[in-house]
Parts: C-alpha cells; sequence; structure tokens
C-alpha cells in the first residue's frame, strides 16, 4: 500500500497545524508512523488520497453509526443548509431533536444543547455544583469527557489522593477538588462518599467507558452508584457521549436500568455534525439560566445543520429492526474474532456493549484502567498497520472502541475476518 501523498500532506500540515492535526489521537502516536489524510468515505467505506479504500470501525470515533455520507443524512443537511445555517434564534427542529432525544432517554426531563460533548461535560458539572452547592466532583479512573480543566486528572496513588492533573495549564485548585476512583470499585466509591459526604456535588462517568478501550460494568455497579449517589444527595451524572444511541437506543442506562440525575450526549445525535447535550431532571435543568442563575450560552448551539444531521439519524436508528440488526452484526464480528483469537493462543480480551467493543492485547479480563493500561500495546500497534494494510482501518490506539454501521453488511464483515485472521497469524 501506497502513502505518498499522505505522507506529502502530513510534512505540509506540521508546518501549519500543531503536530499536523486538529485532535491529538488524529497523528497516530499511540501506533507510530503518521497518519493517512482522507479524500472521501462512503458507507462502510473511507478512501484515502492516495486511492487506497479502507472499511472503516472508527467512524468519526463513533458518530456515523449510518456510515459515511448517508443518502437521508445528506439530504437533510442540504434542505436545512438552503433554508439557513444559523440564526441564533429558536428553531422548530431543536424541539424535534429534544424530544426524539427524550423519546429515547425517559431519565431525561429537559436539556440543553451545544457544540460538543466537551461544552456538555463541563457545562454539566457546573450544573450540578451549582445545584448543590457542593464543589467535589467524582471521576472514574479512564473515564474521557472531552478536554474540560476539571475532568483532565487521573487517579493519583491512592483512592483518597487528591487529582494529579494530567495536563500543565490546569489550576492544581481544579485538580484538587476532582476525586478519582477506579471503575467497577464500589467500596472505594463508599471510602470516597464517606470521606466528605456533604462536599461532592457528582459522580460522574462513561456507565460503559470506552476511552481506555470497552470495558464493561460488573453486575449491579451502576445501581449500587445510584444507590449510594441518591443516599446522599449527590448528583450521578453518566457521560453518554459514546454509548447514548450505541450501547442501546436509550443508552447504557436503558441497558442496565439505571436512572440517572443528568445525561451527557454527543456524537451519534450529531450524525456527524459538531454537538453536544446535557439533560435530566427539570427541577435541576431549571437551574440554567434563562430560568435559573447557572450560566451557559452558545451562539450555534442547536445549529439547524447539526439538529437536521442528528433527526435525520436518530428517524433511520428508531425505525423497526435497524439498530438490532447493527447490534447483531456487532455480535457476529466479535464471536468470530474470539474463535480466531482462541486458535493463535494470542491473549487477547474482548469486550462487546451493543454497537462498540474492543479487543485488548491482554492476558485475563480488563475491569477497569489498571488492567486496560498492562494491555501490551506494541502488539496492538503491529496489529493495527497489519489490518491497515489489508484494508481494515482500526482505531490507531489500543485504548479506543471499535464501532459498527449500518453499512457494514456480511460482505465486510468476512473481509474484516480474513485480515484479522492472517494478521493473528502472522503475530504469533
Ligand atoms: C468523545 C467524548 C467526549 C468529548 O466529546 P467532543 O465532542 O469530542 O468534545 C466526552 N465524553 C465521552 C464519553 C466521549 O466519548
Amino acid at each position: 500500500m501506497n502513502f505518498q501523498k499522505s505522507e506529502e500532506l502530513y510534512k505540509r500540515a506540521n508546518k501549519v497545524l500543531v503536530g499536523g492535526v486538529n485532535s491529538p489521537v488524529r497523528a497516530f502516536k499511540a501506533v507510530g508512523g503518521y497518519p493517512f489524510f482522507v479524500a472521501s468515505g462512503n458507507g462502510a467505506y473511507i478512501t484515502d488520497v492516495d486511492g487506497n479504500r479502507f472499511i472503516d470501525y472508527v467512524l468519526s470515533w463513533g458518530p456515523l453509526i449510518l456510515g459515511h455520507a448517508h443518502p437521508d443524512v445528506v439530504a437533510a443537511i442540504q434542505e436545512a443548509l438552503k433554508r439557513g445555517s444559523s440564526f441564533g434564534i429558536p428553531t422548530e427542529a431543536e424541539i424535534l431533536l429534544a424530544e426524539k432525544i427524550r423519546r429515547h432517554f425517559p431519565s431525561i426531563e429537559k436539556l440543553r444543547l451545544v457544540n460538543s460533548g466537551t461544552e456538555a461535560a463541563m457545562s454539566a458539572i457546573r450544573l450540578a455544583r451549582g445545584y448543590t452547592g457542593r464543589n467535589l466532583v467524582v471521576k472514574i479512573e479512564g473515564c474521557y469527557h472531552g478536554h474540560v480543566d476539571a475532568l483532565l486528572v487521573k487517579a493519583g496513588s491512592g483512592l483518597t489522593t487528591f487529582g494529579v492533573p494530567t495536563s500543565p495549564g490546569i489550576p492544581t485548585e481544579h485538580a484538587r477538588s476532582t476525586l478519582t476512583i477506579p471503575y467497577n470499585d464500589l467500596a472505594a466509591a463508599q471510602m470516597l462518599v464517606e470521606s466528605a459526604p456533604k462536599d461532592i456535588a457528582c459522580f460522574i462517568l462513561e456507565p460503559v467507558p470506552g476511552n481506555m478501550g470497552v470495558v464493561l460494568p460488573q453486575p449491579n455497579y451502576l445501581q449500587e452508584l445510584r444507590a449510594l449517589t441518591e443516599k446522599h444527595g449527590i448528583l450521578l451524572i453518566f457521560d453518554e457521549v459514546m454509548s447514548g444511541f450505541r450501547v442501546s437506543l436509550g443508552g447504557a442506562q436503558q441497558r442496565y436500568g439505571v436512572v440517572p440525575d443528568i445525561t451527557i450526549l454527543g456524537k451519534v445525535i450529531g450524525g456527524g455534525l459538531p454537538v453536544g447535550a446535557y439533560g435530566g431532571r427539570a427541577p435541576i435543568m431549571d437551574m440554567l439560566a434563562p430560568v435559573g442563575p447557572v450560566y451557559q450560552a452558545g451562539t450555534l448551539s442547536g445549529n439547524p445543520l447539526a439538529t437536521a444531521a442528528g433527526i435525520a439519524t436518530i428517524s433511520i436508528l428508531e425505525s423497526p429492526g435497524v439498530f438490532e440488526s447493527i447490534e447483531a452484526r456487532m455480535t457476529t464480528l466479535f464471536r468470530e474474532l474470539e474463535g480466531i483469537v482462541r486458535k493463535t493462543g494470542i491473549p487477547v480480551y474482548t469486550t462487546q456493549s451493543g454497537t462498540m467493543g474492543c479487543m485488548f492485547f491482554h492476558d485475563g479480563p480488563v475491569r477497569n484502567y489498571t488492567d486496560a493500561v498492562e494491555s501490551d500495546t506494541a502488539r496492538y500497534a503491529s496489529f493495527f498497520w497489519k489490518m491497515l494494510e489489508a484494508g481494515v482501518y482500526l482505531a490507531p490506539s489500543q485504548f479506543e472502541a471499535m464501532f459498527m454501521s449500518l453499512c457494514h453488511t456480511e460482505l465486510e464483515i468476512e473481509k474484516t475476518l480474513e485480515a484479522s485472521e492472517k494478521a493473528f497469524a502472522e503475530l504469533s
């Protein structure tokens, strides 16, 4: 496979864009080498500037659950664009998208649309602090909520250790008000709450984390977190930016039957355009301006293009059998992959929830961040390049999810399995 034009563009890009990219993981640092540049996408496939074609399991990091350039989504955006791209005045489409979201997320009585998952997460914790009058935020190690100052904090050495910023530029006061605990560790959550029951505003987590690879909740973990936070007047925030409309139509909260106070959404609800949302019980949401005192605003929030793409995407997803068929294909792919892995004897632990999943190059179960980072990232990198050479694009990092779309048919699954069989054989 030839990547000459991509290499040239990458050199040019590096002169004007930091690291040649506009979001760090795109630089392929975790797998070595340099990124390819995309010319176009269609259905399950992307074509790069050198004419190479790949089956895409990254799908713009999750949003494109209908595949690239789905005709209905393209048409919806074109129709909306003809009427004007932004007004900063209310439009009916905002109500339609909100109603659609609410239908699938009954825990959301009211919501606010924003322009990214980061913005939604940032606003949600401000709201939680404003509503409870408390300052501390508890986050789960390895969960990602965008590049929000208070949430770019990893675990310290102990569970009550105050957070250490993982990025320079974050004031230590911010990091200090964020406490971190491991995923799937209820005892850690209980100890933390008992140490400061009246100071914790909220727990924020990805109910099914997808940003340390995909990790599944142990039975009752989410239910117990719900009970614990409720008992102490702590708001439970589910960041379903990735899992919303992916783990199930109604996200992880539907699949596991847990009702959070606030839900954060993004990715799929924008159908490939920039969007985010946060919503929850009405009394909490009514703390937001213009009804309440907690301020949050946005020039392009709920803009006609993003809402049109979101409505079109969700409309197709909710037609009978559509989501189920995407999930079924993911299940088939993962079942077959597990069979291939077993034959090679390479230690790989697979996880799948709905239409997202992960192959950890890890010996034994991955239950939390500590387990995830034990994965053999060098071997993953080698696997990644072999798959790319065979025309299959996986996430350029071990700690990302694999996504399925409506356009991945049996043919693409078959090709992916053939490529995997060969790649695993070469690795062992
Ligand atoms: C992608 C993601 C975000 C950030 O969303 P952006 O739109 O990239 O700001 C937040 N939380 C989760 C769980 C995500 O997967």
